[in-house]
């Protein structure tokens, strides 16, 4: 039997006891005080306890600061094993913290008493982020329990608040520590499809900017006395929508594989048919391919608009609501891209493919700050939604598809 086998065979083995580390971190509402909970303080707890009888080499709480916890801090657990290459480590960095249930009455039974139906666990956080924590946590277990050493060290980076931000999580512990290495691989298990074949390793920059033309109020039957601010937006809207053809180039590692510009939201103007509006809002969401940049584009927006002002004589105010430029996408051919192609073709039989998409990821956090990150699992996506569930044959595999990466040389 090969050593994969092994491992594969005992993280089987733990079927019970992950259900049960599921139910019971299920049962500590990991909720960012921000959202209105108590953060990751007694979940926190549980896993320390759960690193500690594993046991590991080393475990760091870092503690980013935050009032309104009751602890006054938000943990961040950073478990260390040695393997036999420590040059380079693996990274599976998971979040602690869950989104809010939402409407109770969605709920089958209560979101904090998880129960096991059909092959699956149903409760908050389960699937998002729960599933692939404990798959890390038990794919270390098993290479304890058959005395099997890694090829490389290993690391698990237990983190709050990803979901509010990450101020106080994985952004904290990048800016505050210097626990990670650029030839460390990065995998983050938080996004993922049905069939395990996404990796995820970039995404789009985002502009989101709203407009307000100003024009003239007038009587609708005398519209020559005033400035239709409305009819100005309309042509503006259209004019923007060229913004198709100076950023038409195409990157197919995205779907779509182009950048997006849509007019989206639409303020109320004036509340009688028969007024001129002297006002109009609308706003525009940009998603753009990081080979441009957001400034460009924002360039590009107002010579635009510009061109509107100077035509019917409005007034146009731009106002940004978010911009984040993409962070350098992790290479196609990336080790840990590989690393995980590897891995998903044992366990799952399907070839994974790297992808780009149009929203971000905590994984972006990492590219910022120069690590190649890729983001991988295989999941139902049910996150934040009511009966969020884990197939538990997919939180199986997962820990496999781990192990299987541990044990590369
Ligand atoms: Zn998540």
């Amino acid at each position: 039997m090969t050593k994969f086998d092994r491992i594969s065979r005992r993280i089987q083995s733990f079927r019970d006891d992950m259900i049960d580390l599921q139910v019971r971190l299920c049962a500590q509402p990991a909720i960012s005080p921000a959202a209105g909970g108590e953060g990751e303080g007694k979940k926190a707890e549980i896993l320390l306890n759960f690193l500690k009888d594993l046991p590991c080499n080393d475990i760091q709480v870092i503690r980013a600061p935050d009032l309104d916890a009751p602890s006054g801090f938000r943990p961040n657990l950073l478990a260390y094993f040695q393997g036999k290459n420590s040059s380079r480590t693996i990274w599976v960095m998971t979040h602690m913290d869950v989104v809010p249930p939402g409407d109770l009455a969605q709920w089958k039974g209560d979101p904090f008493k998880a129960w096991v139906e059909g092959g699956k666990i149903y409760g908050r956080g389960v699937e998002d982020n729960q599933q692939d924590m404990v798959a890390s946590l038990f794919a270390i277990k098993a290479f304890l329990a058959e005395k099997i050493r890694p090829s490389s060290s290993i690391g698990l980076a237990l983190v709050a608040d990803e979901e509010t931000g990450s101020t106080k999580g994985i952004d904290y512990v990048l800016r505050n520590s210097n626990h990670f290495r650029k030839e460390d691989l990065i995998i983050v298990p938080d996004a993922g499809n049905k069939e395990g074949t996404m990796i995820e390793v970039a995404e789009k920059g985002i502009l989101w900017l709203r407009f307000k033309t100003t024009g003239k109020q007038a009587h609708a039957s005398t519209p020559q006395k005033g400035i239709n601010s409305f009819k100005a937006a309309c042509f503006l809207v259209t004019e923007l929508q060229n913004l198709y053809q100076v950023f038409k180039e195409r990157d197919s590692l995205f779907e779509p594989p182009f950048s997006t510009f849509e007019p989206t939201k639409k303020e109320p103007n004036v509340p009688n048919i028969n007024t001129i509006p002297g006002e109009d809002v609308f706003y525009l969401d940009s998603r753009v391919l990081p080979k441009y940049s957001i400034d460009d584009v924002e360039k590009q927006i107002k010579k635009m608009a510009q061109r509107i002002e100077d035509r019917f004589g409005v007034k146009i105010t731009l106002e940004e609501q978010q911009r984040a430029s993409a962070a350098p996408p992790t290479p196609a051919e990336a080790v840990v891209v590989k690393a995980l192609q590897s891995a998903v073709r044992d366990v799952y039989r399907v070839e994974a493919a790297a992808r780009g998409i149009g929203g971000g990821t905590v994984a972006a956090l990492f590219r910022r700050a120069g690590y190649e990150a890729a983001c991988w699992s295989r999941i139902d996506e049910t996150a934040h939604q009511p009966n969020e569930y884990c197939q538990i044959e997919n939180m199986i595999g997962d820990a496999r598809v781990f192990a299987h990466i541990f044990l590369q040389g």
